[in-house]
């Protein structure tokens, strides 16, 4: 079965970066809060509390709208969405039902099959995000769960595609593309814990649909999907049959379950939220001029500095990278826009994953200086490595700064390098017999190739009798020995000659 079977479609909840909450004047900074700090009686739904529509949220939703080429609807409105649950003192959600505030757009990604894929999507509508639960214990047997409303009536948007993604990686290059399109529009930030959350959908063509609910990382998605269509799959190739069901998502076990099918059964008796007026805002889109976007700066970047499209790709996929590279790059684009390019997209988006580090760790000041140091030849690609894990492991652990010169010299990471020509350095006389020999003492690529062809005499054997990879193995024990300060072509260069040397 190949992979076209598969059918995806995403609803994706994402917090709107609002100071205050979507129908009262609540603070939305509650992360590192006491539980119920920010809450008021109209997000803790006291009787006779009325609702005041956050115009900044509604603007905000009405950017996405409009970066992902949705049609604003001429009239919409909100709507009680009744369930009782403990995160939801209500008992109801105000949301958005058969009168959203935008329809139809899409996202275009970077297709399976090569080439840009268009995925559309259905709608966009606000609502307010419910509390939250904290379960003591675990799931079977809790002992008892704690109800927080800080994140009571934080404006969401619910943006829901149509089922267009045919593989997980399909939808997680989706949800980056959509991450930072929010991003770029000063909407989102995902770097607040939460604020993203995804309910996916998923079959196998010809097959039931199953809905998997909250999913609350980025890397969730893809592992829930994966697993999800295994386990699909695996139903229909014993001839079994996939019940069309909702089942949650495990994180940190990888595996979703079927929840107690009650809960899908529910009438949630929508009707049209008396408190609010309808919303009539189809001319304010207009207004609304929208920023530079990623595929508008990937272009940018391939035409002003000469990126790759997989760099540029890369460096604009999120707004803080496309950010840093610019702060590096743009001062001197003849000098630097190159190496940052590649430096950026192969070395240290490595090295910050690895640590688990943000790019907002790294000061774009001390990169550049670390690359000037590498472009102008002072240190090899190999120690500015060196040089770059330092700063990082530096800023990890919380020591002082360092610069990269001041790193550079402190581990011995200068380039060496032979400037005395191969006669002298090898035994032919030269003007000064004394001159010569101060140098090859004092140089450590020639130390290196002394001592490692003492050291090694198998190895030079091996070579004389005509075995080439026992050049590489020297070669190997020489750049270990200079710590990857010298450069391998000469390190080449001179071994040859050394070796030519003894086979005289
Ligand atoms: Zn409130």
């Amino acid at each position: 079965m190949t992979e076209d079977h598969v059918i995806v479609g995403l609803e994706v909840h994402c917090q709107l970066d609002t100071k205050s909450k979507l129908f009262c004047g609540c603070s939305t900074d509650y992360r590192s809060d006491g539980p119920n700090t920010h809450v008021c009686p109209v997000c803790l739904g006291l009787p006779g509390a009325m609702p005041v529509l956050n115009k900044r949220s509604i603007e905000y939703a009405m950017r996405v709208a409009k970066a992902l080429n949705c049609s604003v609807l001429h009239e919409s409105e909100f709507s009680r969405k009744n369930y009782f649950y403990p995160d939801l003192d209500k008992a109801y959600q105000i949301t958005q039902y058969d009168k959203p505030l935008a329809e139809g757009g899409y996202l275009e990604i970077d297709g399976d099959e090569g080439g840009e894929k268009r995925i559309r999507l259905t709608r966009i509508h606000v609502e307010e995000d419910p509390g939250r639960l904290v379960h003591r214990g675990n799931t079977e047997r809790g002992k008892y769960s704690l109800v927080d409303y800080n994140r009571a009536g934080i404006p969401l948007i619910e943006i829901v595609s149509e089922p267009d993604m045919r593989s997980p990686k399909e939808a997680r290059k989706f949800l980056n593309k959509l991450r930072a399109t929010l991003e770029y529009l000063s909407v989102f930030d995902s770097e607040k814990e939460g604020s993203l959350r995804v309910d996916a959908n998923i079959s196998i063509r010809g097959s039931e649909r199953v809905e998997v609910k909250n999913i609350s990382s980025y890397k969730g998605v893809e592992k829930a999907l994966t697993f999800e269509i295994t386990r699909q799959k695996n139903l229909l190739r014993r001839g079994q049959k996939v019940e069309r069901e909702t089942r949650h998502f495990l994180e940190t076990s990888g595996i979703t379950q079927s929840s107690r099918s009650k809960e899908q059964e529910h009438d949630y008796r929508y009707f049209p939220e008396p408190d609010l007026r309808p919303l009539h805002v189809q001319s304010w889109v207009d207004g609304i001029v929208l920023p530079e976007l990623p595929d508008a700066r990937r272009e940018r970047f391939i035409v002003q500095y000469g990126c790759s499209l997989n760099h540029a790709r890369t460096l604009t996929g999120d707004l803080r990278l496309a950010n840093f590279y610019e702060a590096v790059g743009a001062p001197d684009p003849a000098n630097l826009a190159t190496l940052a390019d590649t430096w950026i997209s192969d070395t240290l988006i490595g090295e910050l994953n690895y640590r688990d580090m943000s790019i907002d760790a790294v000061d774009p000041a001390g990169f550049t200086e670390l690359l000037e140091l590498v472009k102008g030849n002072k240190c090899t690609d190999k120690g500015g490595i060196e040089i770059l894990r330092v700063l990082l492991d530096t800023k990890k652990q919380g020591r002082p700064y360092e610069t990269p010169s001041a790193i550079m010299d402190r581990l011995n990471l200068r380039k060496v390098s032979v400037t005395i020509t191969k006669e002298m350095a090898y035994g032919v006389p030269a003007k000064s017999g004394v001159e010569a020999t101060l140098t090859i003492q004092s140089n450590p690529i020639l130390t290196a190739i002394t001592e490692v062809l003492t050291g090694q005499p198998g190895a030079v054997d091996d070579f004389m009798k005509g075995k080439k990879g026992a050049f590489n193995f020297l070669v190997g024990h020489i750049m270990k020995k200079t710590r990857g300060c010298a450069d391998p072509s000469e390190v080449n260069q001179l071994l040859t000659e050394a070796l030519k040397k003894r086979g005289v």
